[in-house]
């Protein structure tokens, strides 16, 4: 067994957007910008934007946190968003979901200029990535690919099984792994017999949100295993499969935490530079 290590592969690659952002900044250009914006005060999402703000700044880019409360109406979230994407400083929006109950995700991601849309959540985005035209991916599913390809694993023609069909994970996985010419099988929680499906895999990917749901005799020997899930209980971090139970059965897998985690926001960085170049060549272009 041998282990992809999100948490390196990450490390490397945001080492790279920092010195591209140093190369920028000392050409005396503005840095690229992200605006997080947080809605309410859920302890989980919160410790996510931190993150997200943390890794910004630790690259040189510039980061702008908006905290709003809970009970903002759309229209005011709106108004925030529509400044955003008006802001000239800004390349990146991501609004971290969950939102509190009141406030459509659909409605909010909509209004998210597309060209600003780097978490990939955007109807065009998405529309995009499901017809094979570059648009932003969701970093989640991006974050994948890139460890699959990194380490050197086929994706070609093998069977790929993915458990869960979320808008965050599942589906955009589902959809960037068939585009690697995988055979893709897509499970959810109204799938009968999980087993049967998962135990096919050649390559596993897991996004549920259920620890430990994923036993040994659930995987094929010598599979590649995916494990996007994090649950936490008493305080540790799970995923959603038994890791340590599986080790000597798999041939790759991703531990939890320092797989799949990292790299979501290594891509999130990596969106948010694409977003910058695309910004600064628009605006030449214009002039
Ligand atoms: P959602 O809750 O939106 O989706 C979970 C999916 O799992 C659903 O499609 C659901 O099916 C499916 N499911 C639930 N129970 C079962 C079951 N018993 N058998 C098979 N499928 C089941 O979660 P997300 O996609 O947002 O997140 C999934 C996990 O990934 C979470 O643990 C989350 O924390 C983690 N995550 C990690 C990230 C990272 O950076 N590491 C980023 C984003 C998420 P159905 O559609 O039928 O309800």
């Amino acid at each position: 067994m041998q282990v992809l290590d999100g948490q390196a592969l990450a490390k490397k690659i945001r080492a790279c957007i920092k010195e591209e952002v140093q190369r920028i900044v000392q050409m005396g250009k503005r840095p690229p910008g992200l605006a997080v914006v947080l809605v309410g005060d859920d302890p989980a999402s919160q410790l996510y934007v931190n993150m997200k703000e943390k890794a910004c700044r630790q690259v040189g880019m510039y980061s702008k946190k908006l905290l709003l409360p809970a009970d903002i109406s759309e229209a005011e979230l709106l108004d925030n968003i529509g400044a955003l994407n008006e802001d000239e400083k800004i390349d990146g929006i991501l609004v971290q979901l969950p939102l509190p109950n009141g406030l459509n995700e659909h409605i909010v991601n909509e209004n998210i200029n597309e060209d600003k849309d780097v978490d990939g959540f955007s109807p065009v985005n998405f529309g995009k990535l499901h017809l094979g035209i570059k648009g932003f991916e969701p970093c989640t599913p991006k974050g994948i690919i890139r460890l699959l390809k990194e380490y050197g694993i086929q994706i070609r023609g093998r069977h790929a099984v993915v458990v869960g069909r979320s808008n965050i994970v599942g589906k955009p996985v589902a959809a960037l792994l068939l585009r690697e010419n995988a055979t893709v099988t897509v499970c959810h929680s109204k799938t009968e017999n999980l087993a049967e499906y998962t135990s096919k895999a050649d390559i596993l990917v897991s996004a549920v949100g259920k620890p430990h749901m994923i036993k040994k005799d659930m995987v094929k020997e010598g599979a590649v295993v995916i494990d996007a899930g994090t649950s936490k209980v008493d305080g540790k971090l799970y995923g959603d499969c038994d890791y340590e139970e599986m080790v000597d059965k798999v041939s790759w897998i991703t531990p939890v935490p320092g797989g799949v985690g990292p790299m979501t926001i290594a891509m999130l960085l990596e969106n948010t530079l694409e977003a910058y170049k695309r910004h600064v060549l628009k605006n030449t272009d214009s002039q």
